[in-house]
């Protein structure tokens, strides 16, 4: 394989600048612009794991000194010999020792490229590589926890289990039909489908946590709607002040939108429309509703907000009445005054309740835990494995399908040959998850989206 060679660092000015050198000749590339202080020092020369101080030049100019370190294949982390230079951080010094470094024979890294190659050479699995990417991207601790998981395997290691157990259940399947007049213990329809319900069972838990995952590593989609006056702003400063909020821009294709997410303890809450979180008063009350109603529509989650210290409304018992099916939780203000609000007559609308002052901030903290109960957020474990993105979510839908279809021909009476080619198709997809036997697309369809230098 080609000596591959980028920024692993981002673009920008900052205080130290990285260039990977990856490949056969990483070395001896490394050794054509660096030029190690000491003397007796020869990059190609060095052992793994260790530095040098030097300069790097390009002929008898001297672009820059920096640190160079050094690995040796197997042990790095593309599993192949690896030369990183560390330089000064500035955007311009750091092209052109890139630039110097691919004269010098290496070729400009793809997108992914090293990842690429250490799942390549064995390094790691297709879904500790995408676990790589989510740590890169991770923008909080659910995150960053799920995607640790996912790095550390926990992914693949479940998946594994069930595929063995599978592959072991073909094994046998296939010494019974090659060989039927051998004294080959017979293969039970009882043991294919426990083989099969079990890889079922396994797979359908993956897919049931993947929404909620989702939710925990994403954010929730949220509105808040209510009547004016009734709290909705106060509420807001109230989940902003828990933590500073965040404002990120995101570039659509037709607008920009601005997303503003609020944290509640684990969870981020995504208030993507602004208009709906800049409140103002003097919406007329058909307005109000109209305006609520049609954010009630596309959000995941709503927090319908009602003044306790008041008379319900019709105002309110609309409102109630389009939350009706929904993940939306009553939030029940202005616990501290005298209490007037009639709420049992539009309870059956909401998921949960709580009573709260956004004003004080008293019981605030049931927020958190009725969002909770809703997603069932207690029920996630990442390091027990867990679906993190739609190919891997495909792969086992796939999968479970296959051995669904598998089940039905057996109870049947299908030919084991029959039933042979269902689990063998569901094992395929397996692997394909792993990572074990993709194919040369979906292993390039997943490095496309990693950044170069990665
Ligand atoms: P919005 O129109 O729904 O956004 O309501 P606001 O957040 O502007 O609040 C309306 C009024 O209710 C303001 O005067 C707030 O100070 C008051 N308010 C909000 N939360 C509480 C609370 O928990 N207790 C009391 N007593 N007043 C509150």
């Amino acid at each position: 394989m080609s000596t591959i060679a980028a920024i692993s660092t981002p673009h920008a000015a900052g205080g130290i600048s990285v260039i990977r050198i990856s490949g056969e000749n990483a070395l001896t590339v490394a050794e054509k612009v660096f030029f190690p202080s000491s003397k007796n020092k020869r990059p190609s020369e060095m052992n793994g794991y260790t530095c040098a101080y030097g300069n790097i030049c390009d002929g008898d100019t001297v672009l820059d000194d920096g640190i160079l370190t050094v690995f040796r294949a197997p042990n790095s982390y593309t599993g192949e010999d690896v030369a990183e230079i560390s330089c000064h951080g500035g955007i311009f010094i750091t092209e052109q020792i890139l630039r110097l470094i691919l004269s010098e024979g290496a070729e400009p890294a793809e997108a992914g490229e090293f990842t690429k190659r250490a799942f390549l050479n064995g390094k790691m699995s297709l879904t500790q590589a995408e676990g790589v990417m989510d740590i890169i991207s991770a923008g909080g601790k659910a995150e960053l926890c799920c995607a640790s998981a996912l790095k550390e395997g926990a992914l693949f290691r479940r998946i594994k289990t069930v595929s063995d157990r599978v592959l072991r259940l073909l094994g046998s399947l296939a010494a019974w039909v090659d060989y039927p007049e051998d004294d080959i213990p017979a293969v039970t329809n009882e043991e294919i489908n426990d083989t099969l319900c079990y890889a079922n069972k396994q797979l359908d838990e993956l897919l049931s946590s993947y929404d909620s995952g989702k939710i925990l590593r994403k954010g929730i989609d949220t509105v808040i709607v209510g009547k004016p006056n009734v709290g909705k702003s106060t509420l807001m400063n109230l989940l902003s002040g828990c933590e500073r909020s965040i404002v990120t821009e995101i570039a659509g294709t037709t607008r920009d939108i601005v997303e503003e997410s609020v944290r509640l303890g684990d969870i981020v809450l995504r208030l993507s429309d602004t208009a709906g979180i800049h409140f103002t008063n003097d919406i007329v009350e058909n307005e109000g509703v109209k305006l609520a109603k049609k954010k009630l529509g596309t959000a995941e989650m709503i927090l319908a907000v009602f003044d306790l210290g008041a008379e319900i409304s019709e105002e309110d018992i609309s409102i109630a009445e389009s939350c009706k099916g929904k993940n939306a939780i009553a939030v029940l203000n202005k616990s501290d005054l005298d209490q007037k609000f009639d709420f049992q007559s539009i309870s059956d609308n909401f998921k949960e309740c709580v009573i709260l002052s956004a004003g004080s901030g008293e019981g605030a903290e049931k927020l958190a835990e009725a969002v909770e109960k809703i997603y069932k957020l207690g029920d996630i474990v990442p390091d027990a494995g867990m679906i993190v993105n739609e190919r891997q979510r495909a792969c086992a839908e796939k999968a479970k399908n296959s051995f669904s279809e598998a089940i039905c021909a057996l109870a049947s009476g299908a030919t084991f040959d029959a039933v042979n080619i269902l689990i063998d198709e569901g094992e395929n997809f397996l692997l394909e998850l792993t990572g074990e036997r993709a194919s040369e697309a979906v292993v390039n369809e997943v490095f496309s989206r990693f950044c170069v230098g990665k």
